[in-house]
């Protein structure tokens, strides 16, 4: 028999559409040019609509994690307190890139599956009267976990206190409902790799006027994400050294692709995407990890494995052509999860279904096959009549 095709449904790097594909074959251009001028003014302004923000959105080449030091050390000064909000293996690692950088870093924890009470985040700032606590850092949607976050609601307890409100939405901007002005956010960062729908290798991150503003006076030390050099290259259409043109080109293409959709019509997308993973799954008789659906991520599921997940995975990927993406962390031998955002639609969603209930029945579990892929046709039905 002929190998299976590859359908990639891991939360990023995602599938990228042809059009992206092409757009990155286009030939070198000086960095320093006009034609690079139109490209910048481009992307620029469709960042803009997607982080919806009227405030410039920065462009770092970088993976998404480069995002986490360029909030931290633009914004706050050396031994400055931070509230570090940990649901999973990203929050984790922010957590740790703030305690590296010397940080004076408080830790609040929720059990893997659990979504932050923004209650609890309310409380901890109304504890905290002379105000030490400088920035709280949170992640929009914990891709390790399959859980999002109420960012509207805890940044709304953020702004009573006056702390800077940071957002880590690498698999969230783009596919999941976010306001930057809206909600009142001073940094969010993301990964084009994720629901932009572009290869690795571009860090996107967005500053509030105030937060641009500390940039100015801190006394962190920094150089390659420092957003003095970035925004006075901004200013001319431009980097401060030499960008990576074919993924501008790639983002160009990406963004073009969203705003025809429109990013409301990219977050119901993702919404179905996520609706319909969750009502294969529980048709499947499996358990999602998120403690409240409310709360599951509707660009990445997070599901217990009947089976070693690594087993599961193995025959979805080698036998049945759909790629999975395994647990973290202390998760690693206990879940599997399937990415569903980016270059992503409900047909892929309902193959990535059935490749795992086909796995199972492989693999001697009692499902009953097709149960999974009709939960999903029939929300798919639905959202067609609207
Ligand atoms: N934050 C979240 C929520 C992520 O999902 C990821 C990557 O998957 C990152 C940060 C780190 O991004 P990168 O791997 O591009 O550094």
């Amino acid at each position: 028999m002929l190998k299976e095709k590859s359908l990639l449904m891991i939360p990023g790097p995602t599938p990228i559409p042809p059009q992206v594909a092409a757009a990155m074959t286009q030939p070198m251009i000086n960095h320093r040019g006009e034609a690079f001028f139109t490209l910048f003014d481009e992307v620029s302004a469709n960042l803009r609509y997607v982080f919806r923000t009227e405030q410039p959105v920065y462009v770092f080449p970088g993976a998404g994690s480069g995002g986490w030091e360029a909030a931290l050390v633009n914004t706050l000064n050396p031994g400055d307190k931070v509230l570090s909000v940990v649901i999973g293996d990203f929050g984790e690692r922010w957590f740790k890139t703030a305690v590296a950088l010397g940080f004076d870093v408080e830790r609040l924890e929720y059990p893997a599956g659990q979504a932050v009470e923004p209650a609890d985040i309310a409380q901890r700032l109304e504890q905290d009267v002379d105000r030490r606590i400088k920035a709280v850092l949170i992640q929009h949607n914990e891709t390790s976990t399959g859980v999002t976050n109420d960012v509207a609601a805890i940044a709304r307890n953020v702004r009573v206190h006056g702390a800077l409100m940071m957002v880590d939405s690498v698999s969230g901007l783009g596919a999941l409902p976010l306001e930057f002005d809206g909600w009142g956010l001073d940094v969010v960062l993301t990964g084009a790799q994720k629901a932009l729908m572009c290869p690795p290798g571009l860090s996107v991150v967005a500053f509030s006027e105030r937060a641009r503003a500390l940039a100015e006076k801190n006394r962190m030390p920094r150089f390659y994400w420092d957003l003095r050099a970035v925004h006075a290259a901004y200013l001319k259409r431009q980097n401060p050294y030499t960008p990576p043109v074919s993924l501008y080109y790639g983002l160009q293409a990406a963004l073009q692709m969203i705003k025809a959709e429109t990013i409301e019509g990219a977050w119901a997308r993702h919404q179905l995407m996520g609706e319909m993973c969750r009502a294969g799954v529980k048709a499947m008789g499996l358990k999602l990890l998120a403690a409240d659906e409310a709360r599951a991520s509707n660009s990445v599921t997070a599901v217990w494995a009947p089976i070693e997940p690594k087993v599961l995975r193995k025959t979805a990927r080698d036998k049945l052509g759909v790629q999975l993406a395994g647990g973290q962390g202390k998760l690693e031998n206990t879940i599997f999860r399937v990415g569903h955002l980016g270059y992503v639609t409900p047909n892929d969603v309902i193959q990535a279904l059935v490749a795992t209930e086909t796995a199972l029945a492989v693999h001697g579990q009692d499902v009953k096959l097709g149960a999974a892929a009709a939960a999903a046709q029939e929300l798919w039905v639905k959202a067609i009549h609207g």
